[in-house]
């Protein structure tokens, strides 16, 4: 027997309208290419977002039709991403990062016919618009120039927005309806696509408004430091929004962060480790002035537990270390302590921090071995990790190249291995694309790249695997330094290692230089230092079976 309660569909539209009835006068703020801050309200916001889902239709735009963005985190890119979904299009936030040609692949796979430009990536869009067919452009904070300098010029966004009635009434009738396509940030290969629905948003950002999760409130003050692009901001705007809390948007790389940090009081902040590394210094200077600042959410990589301590202990602000993908909408689990680890030394309590955590509720998570058989959770068997929620993906957008991403029985293969202890803390060993296999064993690019960074001069570091006659693969360690010196570290670091480490794991070479590489989501590309030291080589294969 069915029961009898409302059959009300669960769409984006709930969290938009909560969002302008319930938290109207909370604000938006916005860090503008002209360096000054922009703020408004969620009640300007909405109004907005219904003109623009009127201009959208106005212009032609259909339900199921994908709207592209290229652009940066700003209070337009939000309003686009609010009016998309709600006029029934699918929102496509591009990866303003990626290559051109790769770009230009993405945009025909998509059909993106409607792109939105932010006028300050419009110098790196015009070297995407000669590739693709794109039949409007729309450019929201150019200055005039830019557009008259444009060989197609576009539609200016405010004369857009402003010519729009704002009574738009939204009638999305099914939660299964798409509303987002965000592409994997190509880490590990080619982008994939991922078609969120509505029901799959709203669930998330259910989720993610759990306490022992992003736990944000009406309270919070939020700035998100990861791109639109990255799976929809690792779903934050719209978390906030249902919370009622503000939102901050900055350019990552911008200088004045901290500045705005302490100017708009932000209480949560997320973003990959390597910001929070660029960041640490100004913020541990002006300690007393990030008072505000209580929590960071951090991500997409493995967070050093020498990064997670200078937080903890020497800021006072508390770290959520998350484990994620694009495919989970993204979040998978988060670590938090529990009530058990209250009287743990504040070492201790970083050590667990240092791990991914524990599944969010409604993630359900598995382990599973090379031959397919779950393996237990004693935080010593690795596996890969397998998962299912109602906010992953059943697979990949126009792909039907990638059965071996799914399970038979309806799980996605994550790629990642790990353990999983007896209380359900998970902890990332490697991605198996990267792990190095080395005369039968295999070493752990991450455990490597976790102990280099606990050596004082060392800023950054990547472990990669380079091919081996003799062995199949070996390690190769690439790190930055944080002060010049014409001594060679080699020795020095491989001492270092060996402390913690059996003498087959120690790199067989250490190359010190400037910067590494990384992907346009702040992630280590260990595909792009491969390259850099042996261009010739090709990309390993998959070492989990099937993929
Ligand atoms: P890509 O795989 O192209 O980087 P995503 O941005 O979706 O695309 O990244 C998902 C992957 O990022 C995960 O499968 C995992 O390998 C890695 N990842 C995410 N969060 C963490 C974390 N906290 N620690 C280690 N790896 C992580």
């Amino acid at each position: 027997m069915f029961g009898a309660m409302m059959n009300y569909p669960l769409t984006l539209v709930q969290i938009l309208e909560h969002a302008h009835r319930i938290h109207g006068d909370k604000r938006v703020h916005t860090q503008l290419p002209n360096g000054k801050v922009h703020t408004y309200n969620y009640d300007t916001l909405y109004r907005r977002v219904k003109q623009l889902a009127n201009a959208i239709t106005t212009l032609g735009g259909r339900p199921g039709d994908s709207v592209a963005t290229f652009a940066s985190n700003r209070y337009q890119h939000l309003e686009i991403c609010c009016a998309v979904p709600y006029a029934g299009a699918i929102i496509h936030p591009l990866n303003v990062r990626l290559a051109p040609t790769q770009l230009a692949k993405i945009v025909e796979e998509a059909e993106d016919k409607l792109i939105f430009v932010d006028g300050a990536c419009a110098e790196q869009f015009s070297k995407l618009e000669e590739k693709i067919e794109c039949e409007h452009v729309v450019l929201f904070n150019a200055d005039t120039g830019q557009n008259e300098n444009r060989t197609n010029p576009s539609i200016e966004y405010e004369q857009f927005i402003s010519e729009a009635d704002d009574d738009y009434i939204s009638d999305i009738q099914d939660e299964n309806w798409a509303m987002a396509l965000c592409y994997t940030s190509g880490t590990g290969g080619e982008p994939k696509g991922v078609l969120y629905t509505h029901r799959s948003m709203y669930l998330h950002t259910l989720a993610a408004n759990q306490a022992d999760v992003f736990g944000l409130t009406e309270s919070d003050v939020v700035m998100p430091l990861v791109p639109l692009f990255h799976a929809m901001g690792w779903g934050l705007p719209y978390a906030s929004m249902f919370a009622g809390a503000e939102i901050v948007f900055a350019d990552v790389k911008h200088e004045r962060i901290v500045d705005l940090i302490v100017e708009t009081g932000v209480t949560v902040a997320a973003g990959v480790p390597t910001v929070w590394a660029r960041l640490l210094p100004e913020l541990q200077k002006r300690k007393q002035e990030v008072s505000s600042l209580r929590r960071l959410i951090v991500g997409g990589e493995p967070m050093p537990p020498t990064l997670i301590e200078a937080y903890e202990k020497g800021l006072r602000v508390e770290v959520r270390h998350a484990w994620g993908m694009t495919e989970m909408s993204p979040t998978g689990t988060f670590c938090t302590l529990r009530k058990a680890h209250q009287n743990l030394s504040d070492t201790e309590k970083c050590k667990i921090k240092a791990m991914q955590g524990r599944p969010i509720p409604g993630v359900q998570m598995r382990l599973v071995s090379e031959n397919e058989t779950e393996l237990p959770w004693d935080g010593k068997a690795i596996g890969e990790v397998q998962v299912r929620s109602p906010w992953t993906a059943s697979g990949y957008y126009k792909n039907d190249s990638t059965p071996g991403h799914f399970t038979e029985d309806g799980w996605l293969r994550t790629g990642d291995l790990a353990t999983i202890n007896a209380e359900g803390y998970m902890q990332i060993v490697d991605r198996a694309k990267a792990i190095i296999r080395s005369g039968g064993e295999s070493i752990s690019t991450v455990a490597l790249e976790t102990v280099l960074l606990k050596y004082p001069s060392i800023k950054d570091a990547a472990v990669i695997g380079i091919p081996d006659e003799k062995w199949g693969e070996r390690p190769l360690a690439v790190v930055v330094l944080s002060l010049q010196t014409d001594c060679d570290i080699s020795e020095t670091l491989r001492q270092h290692l060996a402390t913690e480490f059996p003498k087959f794991w120690i790199p067989d070479k250490f190359v010190v230089v400037d910067e590494i590489p990384k992907t346009g989501v702040g992630k280590t590309d260990k595909h792009a230092i491969l390259q850099m030291l042996l261009p010739n080589h090709k990309r390993k294969p998959h070492y989990v079976k099937h993929r």
